[in-house]
């Protein structure tokens, strides 16, 4: 039996307050006022024993993290034919990359840089009626959480300086890879990224993903192939032009956020969330990484 709560308080006190904190997003003015000695780390393991340490219950913006969950939202609704819209391959892109110049087809890399989850939010809002509504309500059921909201603050602040997907957008669309408006496409993605969760909401709408496609009150929200292909995902290209490091340094999938928050899971095994604002020169969380690097280094467990 694994000690989850002694390694995370380890993990806590020897990364938590460490000085090199990396640096806060700025270039969503809203997120750069967010306090930089932040740190939180929640962990459910598959008997569904919760583990916190830090500030674990402190809301923060999840940001790109929402693209997985968008994802299994539009797999959920279109199936397999999702991928003649948007590729699976890794990108090695910066996360504030276009990613999608270098493509003759209009066809994004994958869907959790920001062209494909544009892709995905236009899937969204051609299928559901009020798609902001809907994909909101959908998190809600998957997390169990009716508390879970978007913040309209940050929506408002990523629509007016998001000059780089309203580009990205309109490249799409002159592909005729986005079938719906921009501007209604882009509002919907910047409510999604806009997401508020703590680390112990995150690892709990992310149990899923370690649960076969079951949520944490076992409903089935995804198949099990639906789930291999979401981590595959997530492990070759949830970390921008870091998922190499990843890989190596920690050897789960996850997906980060500029937010700062960090989700990863080892399937049948665990669920974990970090949060710790400053990211490093790639856009991750610095300390996220470093906790979980330490977290499966001490535990001994990894996909690997
Ligand atoms: N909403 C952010 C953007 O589109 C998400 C970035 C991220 O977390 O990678 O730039």
């Amino acid at each position: 039996m694994i000690d989850f709560q002694g390694i995370l308080h380890k993990v806590y006190s020897e990364i938590g307050n460490r000085q090199e904190r990396g640096k806060v997003a700025t270039y969503i003015p809203e997120l750069g006022d967010i306090d930089i000695n932040k740190f939180g780390i929640h962990l459910v393991d598959s008997a569904k024993n919760e583990y916190s340490e830090g500030h674990s219950q402190e809301k923060f913006s999840i940001q790109s993290i929402s693209k997985v969950l968008s994802l299994t939202r539009a797999l959920s609704l279109v199936g397999e034919k999702l991928w003649s819209r948007v590729d699976v391959e890794p990108s090695g892109d910066p996360f504030n990359h276009l990613s999608l110049l270098e493509q003759e087809n209009g066809i994004p890399r994958n869907p959790l840089i920001n062209a494909g989850a544009i892709v995905v939010a236009d899937v969204l809002v051609s299928e559901l009626k009020n798609a902001k509504v809907e994909f909101l309500d959908f998190i809600r059921r998957i997390a169990n959480d009716p508390s879970i909201d978007y913040n309209l603050a940050v929506a408002k602040s990523e629509k007016n300086t998001g000059f780089r997907n309203f580009a990205a957008a309109n490249l799409l669309k002159s592909y005729s890879n986005l079938k719906n408006n921009v501007d209604e496409v882009l509002d919907f993605y910047f409510h999604q990224c806009s997401l508020e969760m703590n680390c112990a909401q995150l690892a709990e709408t992310f149990f899923l993903f370690s649960n076969r496609g079951h949520c944490i009150q076992d409903q089935k929200f995804l198949s099990v192939n639906q789930v291999k292909r979401i981590n595959a995902l997530m492990l070759t290209c949830g970390f921008y032009d870091e998922a190499g490091e990843f890989a190596f340094e920690v050897g789960l999938p996850g997906k980060s956020g500029v937010g700062g928050g960090i989700v990863a899971l080892l399937p049948n095994k665990f669920t974990v969330a970090t949060w710790s604002p400053g990211l490093n020169k790639k856009g991750n969380s610095k300390l996220g990484m470093e906790a979980l690097e330490m977290l499966t280094t001490e535990t001994g467990l990894s996909i690997f």
